[in-house]
C-alpha cells in the first residue's frame, strides 16, 4: 500500500486504493498543510484506471513539482517510488510501501528534515527550507 509522506512533519497518510487524496490548506483536506505558498487544494494523488497512482495539480497559484520539475497544471503524471513533490516550503515523498521513520538535519540551512526509507537507499530531494538538493539516504 503506497503513502505519502511529509517531510516537514512526522506525518504519513496512505493513499487510497481506488479513489484520491487531496493535499493543501483548507480543512478539508486529506492532508492539511499550513503553509501560505500552498493552495487551498494544492495536489491532488489519485489512483489510476491502469493500478498505480497520478500527480494532479489542481490549478495551485504557485505550482507543483515533480523531482524538481514543474508539471503542468490539470494533467496527471504517473508516480513512481521515492518520487518527491513540493508545493510551497513543503516536501512530500511517494512511497510503495510502509514508510520506516529516519531524519537527517539540513547542511543548508541547519531544518531538521524527516526522512523515510524501506531499508533501501533513497532519492535525493530538495530542502524543504532553503532548496538545497540533499543526496539520498540510507543503504
Ligand atoms: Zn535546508
Amino acid at each position: 500500500m503506497p503513502y505519502l509522506i511529509c517531510l516537514n512533519s512526522s506525518k504519513a497518510v496512505k493513499l487510497p486504493e481506488n479513489g484520491c487524496l487531496t493535499v493543501g490548506r483548507e480543512d478539508d483536506a486529506d492532508l492539511q498543510v499550513v503553509d501560505g505558498e500552498v493552495s487551498r487544494h494544492h495536489f491532488q494523488l489519485k489512483s489510476s484506471p491502469g493500478g498505480g497512482h497520478e500527480l494532479l495539480d489542481l490549478g495551485s497559484a504557485n505550482g507543483t513539482t515533480l523531482n524538481g520539475v514543474a508539471v503542468v497544471p490539470g494533467k496527471p503524471y504517473a508516480l513512481h517510488d521515492a518520487d518527491y513533490v513540493k508545493a510551497g516550503r513543503h516536501v512530500f515523498i511517494f512511497s510503495s510501501a510502509p514508510p520506516q521513520r529516519m531524519g537527517t538535519t539540513c547542511p543548508g540551512c541547519g531544518m531538521r528534515v524527516h526522512v523515510y526509507d524501506q531499508g533501501r537507499r533513497l532519492h535525493g530531494f530538495d530542502c524543504p527550507g532553503c532548496d538545497r538538493h540533499i543526496d539520498g539516504l540510507g543503504k
